[in-house]
């Protein structure tokens, strides 16, 4: 009897993105195709299951060999029953993903957050990979996470463990208004957004920046230019990193994971941003709190939803 072989499927707004991986967690095959989101959920799953099996088919691989198929999708699930019931980017409302898709493949189908997916990615075979006690950050438009226990992800009551963009850390007197309607979260200045605005309002005040010539500021100008030297922009990094060090010591001292694995386009920065973070994290915790426990890049990059979501048929 051959090895059993993983799905995922990453169900975004503009592509699906389908690997295969084996029970290390190494993606095999990939395959991508448009979402086409415009003609409906119906169509949106008559496709992904026509996308696994053209790749199963043109895999290696057999049919039988399939343990599951996983998904990972942007927005609110009910991960018990396998339901999307809301995702914003795919206009979808109560989408019965598991069902539906168990119908068409006649296999097990698994649904989860695309952070927690992305987590479990980084989990099995990316940055956190031998471990079973991992949090992974997810810093993009906005900050994702992701909470690993034991080698799974961590649920919590109602499937929205790991909100860690929320984690209140700005004092009131700084805090400026997060998406979620709260103030003060570490996502309003840790995202790509947040260090963009902060890039903005310095710009504003007049201050001495070469980023003022800069017509169409990215988080990646904010970096670049701190590295280049720009005093303006190396204090909004390091403000960044200061409230990202803040809540990972809040987390610390709650889960004690033994690695924090940072994803997402702006831990791209690198050095910069991770030498401050990890300075920021020491200084805000019980001494035991750094012994063994690191803060390291992510690995899997864009790959990380795909596999995770292959991971959710783990057993
Ligand atoms: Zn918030």
């Amino acid at each position: 009897m051959s090895d059993k072989v993983y799905v995922g499927v990453d169900l975004g707004g503009t592509n699906i993105k389908i690997g295969i991986c084996d029970k290390q967690g190494n993606l095999l095959h990939t395959y991508e195709g448009p979402t086409g989101v415009e003609q409906g959920p119906e169509a949106v799953l008559n496709r992904i299951a026509e996308y696994v099996k053209q790749i199963v088919s043109d895999s290696p691989f057999e049919w039988e060999q399939v343990a599951g198929v996983g998904a990972g999708v942007a927005g609110f699930i009910d991960i018990q029953n396998g339901t999307v019931l809301f995702a914003p980017n795919l206009k979808w409302k109560d989408v019965a993903v598991k069902r539906e898709l168990e119908q068409r493949l006649g296999l097990p189908v698994a649904l989860d957050n695309d952070a927690n997916v992305a987590a479990l990615g980084e989990a099995w075979s990316g940055a956190g990979a031998g471990l079973k006690n991992i949090v992974v950050y997810t810093l993009g438009t906005g900050v994702g996470g992701g909470i690993i226990i034991d080698g799974k992800i961590y649920q919590g009551f109602r499937g929205m463990a790991g909100e860690l963009g929320h984690i209140k850390v700005v004092p009131d007197l700084e805090a400026i208004q997060c998406g979620c309607g709260q103030l003060g979260c570490v996502e309003s200045v840790s995202s790509a957004t947040g260090i963009v605005r902060m890039a903005k309002d310095a710009v504003e005040r007049g201050e001495t920046t070469t980023l003022s010539l800069n017509e169409n500021i990215t988080a990646k100008d904010v970096f670049n230019a701190a590295k280049d030297g720009d005093e303006v922009a190396m204090r909004i990094v390091k403000r960044a990193a200061y409230y990202l060090g803040k809540s990972m010591a809040a987390v610390a001292v709650v889960l004690n994971p033994q690695r924090f694995v940072i994803g997402g386009g702006v831990s791209r920065a690198g050095d910069i941003l991770f030498e401050e973070i990890r300075k920021v994290y020491a200084q805000n915790v019980p001494e035991a709190f750094t012994q063994g426990v690191d803060i390291v890049p992510a690995k899997l990059g864009n790959d990380a939803g795909v596999v995770g979501a292959a991971g959710l048929n783990l057993r």
